[in-house]
């Protein structure tokens, strides 16, 4: 009897407590992490008509291209804001000005590990700086190769690209692939269709959360097959305002418009930087206005199989309904090879 009254009052306490919150019963989940250190944080700087971008993974930093030669300054405060002593890589995508010419300032004052780059020369004055600073450091340029990793903090870096050799450095671009936890961040420096293709033909695992548009959105890349294998959930276009190469092209504005990617763009939202937990995935940007409003409306095309001319679904050319064929976007259709009618599409 005094067994079962003790078990009783033990039963009594226990509630009490849990009541009371004493104790605790084991949470089913861990609450969600919203104030979460991020274990990635990936800065795009907006150096105008040009690539450059910082990652941060528990304290060390690598960085992606470095702008201009005008941008070296920049850059260099913009490290230094971040409290960037040293840093634990530099990757240079391509040879190109807009992608190598800050990285001899960035590497005159900060102490690196190590320099990659697609090539370890080019005939420019700003690569023969790079070259040179690289040097001062005590380092030589390292050429990466497809299915090299490198870690930094809590982050990977995998080359995945180029797969080939190509006469025009925009495809030289080194292909890099970040990842931290389950979220991927994919760098394509100024990499065009052709080679996109050749990376995609390699079975490079592309697929990413946050894509690098390619060349400053330039129409020569962000194929809509290499859009589709990568079906990013954001975009960043690194652009300057008002270039001379008309660049973002409205083509693959609409590529990512029709997939549904959110797209971050320099020359309108400034400096763009996300983080991540491994989990989750935020975005803040410079003017902290809201983005653009961008129909997102979903629309059909319907081709007629006979003649291989899509229309809208309110043209009065419409083919009869055994030779419709629907597309859920305008890139669809025309990867299948129909032509836009040109009364509904023009
Ligand atoms: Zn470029
Ligand atoms: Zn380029
Ligand atoms: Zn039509």
């Amino acid at each position: 009897m005094r067994k079962v009254k003790f078990l009783k009052l033990l039963a009594a306490l226990l509630s009490f407590l849990l009541l009371t919150g004493c104790v605790r019963p084991p949470e089913p989940t861990d609450p969600p992490s919203a104030e979460a250190t991020p274990l990635l944080t990936v800065h795009y700087l907006d150096v105008g008509q040009a690539d450059c971008a910082l990652l941060e993974s528990d304290g060390a930093y690598i960085l992606i291209d470095g702008g201009n030669v005008g941008d070296s300054s920049l850059v260099v405060s913009y490290l230094r804001s971040q409290g960037v002593l040293e840093l634990s890589a530099v990757f240079c995508s391509h040879a190109h000005e807009d992608h190598v010419g800050g990285l001899p300032g960035v590497l005159a004052v900060f102490p690196t590990e190590a320099v990659y780059a697609p090539t370890a020369t080019h005939a420019s004055d700003c690569f023969d700086d790079f070259v040179y600073y690289t040097d001062q450091q005590g380092l030589s340029i390292t050429i990466p190769q497809p299915g090299d990793r490198y870690t930094f903090g809590d982050a990977t870096v995998e080359v995945l690209g180029p797969v080939k050799s190509y006469p025009d450095p925009n495809d030289t671009s080194l292909v890099l692939m970040v990842t931290c936890g389950q979220r991927r961040f994919l760098f394509t420096g100024d990499m065009e269709t052709g080679a996109e293709n050749d990376l995609l033909d390699s079975g490079a695992s592309v697929k990413a959360d946050v894509l690098k548009v390619g060349h400053h959105g330039s129409e020569t890349s962000t194929g809509y097959r290499f859009l589709y294998e990568v079906s990013p959930e954001h975009a960043v276009i690194s652009v300057g305002a008002d270039n001379t190469y008309g660049h973002p092209d409205e083509v693959p504005l609409s590529r990512l418009r029709d997939a549904g990617v959110t797209v971050y763009r320099t020359d309108l939202q400034g400096t763009v930087i996300a983080s991540t937990d491994g989990k989750d995935l935020t975005f803040s940007w410079e003017t902290g206005e809201a983005l653009p409003e961008v129909e997102t409306t979903p629309t059909v095309f319907i081709g007629n199989i006979k003649s291989k001319v899509f229309h809208r679904t309110g043209c009065g050319n419409l083919p009869k309904e055994s030779n419709q064929v629907y597309f859920l976007t305008r890139f669809l259709a025309e990867l299948a090879g129909y032509t836009p009618c040109t009364q509904c599409l023009s």
